[in-house]
């Protein structure tokens, strides 16, 4: 199945030849004519990628994308009708991620999709936390300091990833236990005591470094030294 696409255009002989386009490149599209109802369907969610006219009826599209970035961080390509500079500035500067000027190539438009999923996806391969010279890699779960590769268990990995999320703040142990364990759990606070040795005895220990605190009475907490 493909990316599903918003086109939200009132100029209907336009929206129709870009729909014929972008179906025969395997995208989904949904049009919409005017600003108002393209709006609602674009933070009712389930899509892709929203393409948006400017000049549009009954609400225009800076509003639309205004309304639209209150909620949803769905890449959002502006279709402006005039080579207008304030237009462009204006709707980067409300969360726009491009913008293409009318009357456009088919081909452009086609790019700049493409960049914009491209975009998308290198950001969501690359989320990776660090601290002190350890690397956490979220999408491939793993952890490496110096380039070499840490064996954790889940249970490991799950509570050095939400220490490392939480990087500089003191996590308490009830906070710890309520987010990386079961809600079921009760074998007592002291299980996030034993895991956190456990993480010491394969990263502080091997590594002689300091990843881990301990903020005596409180918590954990994992601080960026460099
Ligand atoms: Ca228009």
């Amino acid at each position: 199945m493909g990316a599903r696409i918003l086109l939200i255009e009132d100029e209907a002989k336009l929206a129709r030849f870009v729909e014929l386009e972008l179906c025969y490149e395997g995208y989904e599209v949904t049009k919409a004519y005017d600003g108002r109802s393209g709006c609602e369907l674009a933070v009712s969610g389930g899509f892709d990628l929203v393409l948006l006219d400017i000049m549009l009826p009954e609400l225009n599209g800076m509003e639309v994308l205004r309304r639209i970035r209150r909620g949803s961080s769905v890449p959002v390509i502006m279709l402006t009708a005039r080579d207008s500079v304030t237009d462009k500035v204006a709707g980067l500067d409300l969360g726009a991620d491009d913008y293409i000027t009318k009357p456009f190539a088919i081909e452009e438009l086609l790019a700049r999709i493409r960049t914009a999923f491209r975009k998308i996806s290198s950001v969501q391969d690359s989320e990776v936390l660090s601290a002190s010279g350890l690397l956490m890699d979220i999408k491939r779960r793993t952890v490496t300091v110096n380039g070499d590769q840490i064996e954790l268990t889940k249970r490991e990995f799950d509570l050095l990833h939400f220490l490392l999320k939480n990087k500089n703040l003191v996590m308490t142990r009830e906070t710890l236990l309520e987010n990386v364990w079961d809600f079921d759990f009760d074998g007592g606070t002291n299980a996030v005591d034993v895991y956190i040795r456990f993480l010491r005895g394969k990263i502080d220990e091997v590594y002689q470094m300091k990843l881990i605190h301990t903020v005596r009475g409180v918590g954990y907490v994992i601080k960026d030294e460099q």
